[in-house]
């Protein structure tokens, strides 16, 4: 199975197709006792489908891009199985690492811990002191190495894009994770449309308001239409929309495949202006919202 082989997908600028479903790993590894269970339901994510994994050398300080690691090794050796090519590997760098000198060393120790020999995207966790252009550089020479193939960045509102994307080389940002969900919609009125016009997936974070959607009467109503689930239709209603991922996170087999469900979920008009009506789209604009 190929990274295109996901219902949704998502167009990045250098030519590839990516799942528009992925796995976030944010509070996996923060409990050695639970570890053998986690890496069972990244384990079992693969075997479901997911192809995209998210994860940051923050995440219970790389212990996520450990566990992370051990189930991509696992399912990468079981003969006829996985190829590294198919994977879609994100990590992301703390701000005060995204100088040039230090990113090389977090990078490196990001890909000790997940056992892989480069990253397919590598994210400026957020915006910090270290300029813009010297982490350009970071990220250009992590390229050049062969350590990462593309760069991008998370928690950039349109100003910052913007900013970004006039400097030397900023125009190589291949994506900007977000925190995008039907209670911050926020990205739609400006962040989004800036994003599609450069074919930069927008990576949304935290879709299902970290779990909180799960009990919404209006996704409930609709989820009952289709046989679904709240959740599925709080997914379903990003997907739908041009340029978008989504990288729910869940530790539980059940709830993963009742994620990767979404991808089967139709909205119907009269479903949208329910969704509408109940999270409002932006008519203005909305500072980005961040976790
Ligand atoms: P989320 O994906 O919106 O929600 C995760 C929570 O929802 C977990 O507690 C999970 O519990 C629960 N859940 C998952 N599926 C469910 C379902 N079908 N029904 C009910 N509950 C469900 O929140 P998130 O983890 O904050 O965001 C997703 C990923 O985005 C993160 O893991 C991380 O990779 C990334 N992220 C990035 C940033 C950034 O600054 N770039 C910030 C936040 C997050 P169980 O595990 O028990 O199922």
């Amino acid at each position: 199975m190929s990274p295109s082989d996901s219902s949704h997908t998502v167009a990045t600028s250098d030519g590839a197709c990516w799942p528009a479903m992925g796995l976030g790993t944010w509070r996996y590894g923060e409990d050695a006792a639970g570890r053998a269970t986690e890496v069972k339901a990244i384990r079992a994510a693969l075997d479901i489908g997911y192809r995209v994994i998210d994860t940051a050398e923050m995440y219970a300080d790389g212990g996520a891009e450990s566990v992370a690691g051990d189930a991509i090794a696992q399912a990468l050796t079981r003969p006829g199985s996985l190829q590294r090519s198919d994977l879609v590997v994100v990590s992301k760098v703390y701000p005060h690492h995204a100088s040039r000198r230090e990113m090389r060393r977090s990078c490196e120790a990001s890909l000790s811990r997940l056992r892989l020999d480069y990253l397919d995207l590598y994210l400026l966790h957020w915006r910090g002191t270290v300029p813009l252009a010297q982490t350009i550089e970071a990220f250009e020479d992590l390229v050049a190495r062969g350590m990462i193939k593309r760069w991008g960045v998370s928690n950039f509102d349109i100003d910052d894009m913007r900013e970004l994307s006039a400097l030397p080389g900023g125009a190589g940002c291949a994506a900007n994770q977000v925190y995008f969900s039907l209670t911050q919609r926020g990205p739609e009125f400006d962040l989004l449309p800036w994003q599609r016009t450069r074919t930069m997936p927008l990576m949304a974070y935290s879709p299902l308001d970290q779990g909180a959607l799960a009990h919404h009467p209006t996704l409930r109503r609709i989820a009952s239409r289709h046989d679904g689930t709240p959740t599925q239709v709080a997914l379903a209603a990003l997907l739908a929309q041009t340029g978008v991922m989504v990288i729910p996170k869940s530790g539980n087999e059940q709830r993963l495949r009742e994620n990767w469900g979404a991808q089967y979920i139709r909205l119907t008009p009269d479903d949208r202006a329910e969704l509408d009506k109940a999270f409002p789209p932006p008519r203005t604009k909305h500072p980005l919202a961040m976790l």
